[in-house]
């Protein structure tokens, strides 16, 4: 039997679209590592949680086997390779803890520009290349169609041009990418962003109470991550059109000032404060307005 391991170990992109957000989040929440030279493991310096640089395709399967205890991956990588374990009759054994709001795309199924596009049966009987064939094949089997599914690991978006398919199924941001392959997206299969994987069950004991921890600092980072607090003056008077132009914001306190009706109010504000909307608040009474970060925050 493995020995017991106190400390956690969170696994995450080594290069790529997800690796630097994916160390900044966890660095937000806390989390601070001594480098290693090899640059595939950092000890955690500042609590027991280390991680482990990896390819993201091999997070899910680190999971599963329990090498790691989290990891942060696309939604795209954990449901292809969920749905690839459950198709081959295994368990479930990871599953999305916390959505975390960066590396934001979507699979998207493109066909040639020249297609008159009427729906998906006109897929059927035609070869669609994928990297992701368990979500294809399953959104397929959803629609009743059958197509081949031609695994590609990479470049599959000039498949078509190559002869070896109709049409495609993949990742799209921009779509820049279809574009210069003319191609245009035509259905989404699955939006997708990155997310904190974990085990299908909690974890126990001190592992447990470190991914505990995590998860609360994690979500008062992802709460206030667009929220500033506000601070300004205004007479009572005006409170009832200032109140609504506070973008997403939380119960103000309200302060009364010596003397007159005046106030002094501070606010957190989840949704964006922009110039436009100070110049709005501004114009319906308020003023000193002051617009501070939020550094943390814990429910
Ligand atoms: P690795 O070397 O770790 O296997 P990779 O080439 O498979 O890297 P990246 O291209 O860095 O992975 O993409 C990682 C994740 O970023 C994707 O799985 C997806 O969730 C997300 N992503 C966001 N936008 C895009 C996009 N336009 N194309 C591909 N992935 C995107
Ligand atoms: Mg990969």
């Amino acid at each position: 039997s493995t020995p017991v391991r106190d400390r956690l170990r969170i696994a995450i992109q080594k290069s790529g679209r997800l690796a630097e957000p994916a160390r900044a989040l966890l660095a937000s929440c806390g989390l601070s590592w001594r480098e290693s030279r090899d640059r595939l493991f950092c000890y955690g310096e500042s609590l027991p949680v280390d991680l482990l640089l990896v390819r993201d395709d091999d997070i899910p399967g680190l999971i599963a086997d329990g090498v790691c205890d989290l990891g942060v991956v696309g939604r795209n990588v954990l449901l292809e390779q969920g749905g690839g374990r459950v198709g081959n009759g295994a368990a479930p054994a990871f599953r999305e803890w916390r959505a975390l709001g960066f590396g934001g795309c979507r699979l998207a199924l493109a066909v040639p520009d020249a297609w008159d596009w009427q729906g998906p049966e006109q897929l059927t009987g035609k070869r669609i290349a994928t990297s992701y064939p368990a979500l294809l094949s399953q959104w397929l089997a959803g629609q009743g169609i059958a197509a081949e599914v031609v695994l590609l690991s990479g470049s599959v978006e000039i498949a078509p041009r190559l002869g070896q398919a109709e049409a495609i199924c993949d990742l799209v941001s921009s779509g820049a990418t279809l574009t210069a392959n003319q191609l245009k997206p035509v259905m989404t299969l699955l939006e997708s962003e990155a997310v904190l994987a974990g085990p299908v069950e909690t974890l126990d004991a001190a592992r447990g109470e470190l991914a505990e921890l995590l998860l609360r600092r994690l979500d008062g980072a992802l709460r206030i991550r667009h929220s500033k607090l506000l601070l300004f003056q205004a007479s009572r008077r005006v409170l009832p059109d200032l109140l609504p132009l506070l973008p997403d914001a939380e119960a103000p306190t309200v302060m009364q000032l010596d003397g007159a009706d005046d106030l002094a109010l501070q606010a957190l504000c989840h949704g964006a404060v922009t110039w436009q909307r100070l110049e709005d608040l501004k114009r319906a009474g308020a003023r000193g307005l002051m617009v501070l970060p939020v550094e943390g925050m814990l429910a």
